[in-house]
């Protein structure tokens, strides 16, 4: 009796986390992926809880992002990378020593669940956020595997930023290349 209950949670949990994935437009690979449910019940789940608002929520299909350069991209995406990278840090998303081991562990309900609640945080403080969901699975999974960015510090500030792993320069956050240039 108690292991069938158990094993009752655990997939309530697993549609939970699902149902959150896909309120934020998560693609199908990304939600198998983190709750470990099959692309079947995926796809009932979509149409059960959000078929008739799926006019609202569009289903996102083919690749999931896989280019860390775009988080690097302008000084605004950075801001928001960092600001982003930051509530993850604070989630406990972020290994002090990132592997490929610790990349691949870190899909897990509890780690799901903290990743929409940083997102969700995110999408509150910017309220013109940048970074869909998708990138921010992506950038979560970057930091934990740690072969193309990494968090790191402004060289002037000290301030938290997300930085590629072997960067050609020291590397400054948004406010003191604002300052810099503003003389
Ligand atoms: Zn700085």
């Amino acid at each position: 009796m108690r292991i069938s209950e158990d094993r009752y949670d655990r997939d309530r949990q697993r549609l939970e986390l699902a149902l959150r994935f896909l309120t934020h437009e998560a693609r199908t690979q990304t939600i198998r992926i983190w709750t470990g449910l099959s692309d079947d019940r995926i796809r009932k789940l979509y149409r059960s809880h959000l078929g008739r608002a799926a006019c609202y929520v569009p289903r996102h299909r083919g690749k999931s992002p896989h280019q860390a350069a775009c988080f690097t991209r302008s000084l605004r995406i950075q801001q928001e990378t960092a600001v982003l990278a930051s509530f993850f840090a604070l989630a406990g998303l972020v290994p002090a020593e990132p592997s490929a081991a610790a990349g691949a562990a870190l899909p897990d309900i509890a780690r799901g669940n903290a990743l929409c609640n940083a997102f969700e945080t995110y999408t509150i403080m910017i309220p013109a956020a940048s970074i869909s969901f998708e990138y921010a699975v992506f950038l979560a999974e970057c930091l934990a595997r740690g072969d193309q960015l990494r968090l790191g510090r402004c060289c002037d500030c000290g301030g938290m930023i997300v930085v590629e792993r072997f960067p050609i320069r020291e590397k400054r956050c948004h406010h003191c290349v604002t300052a810099a240039r503003l003389g």
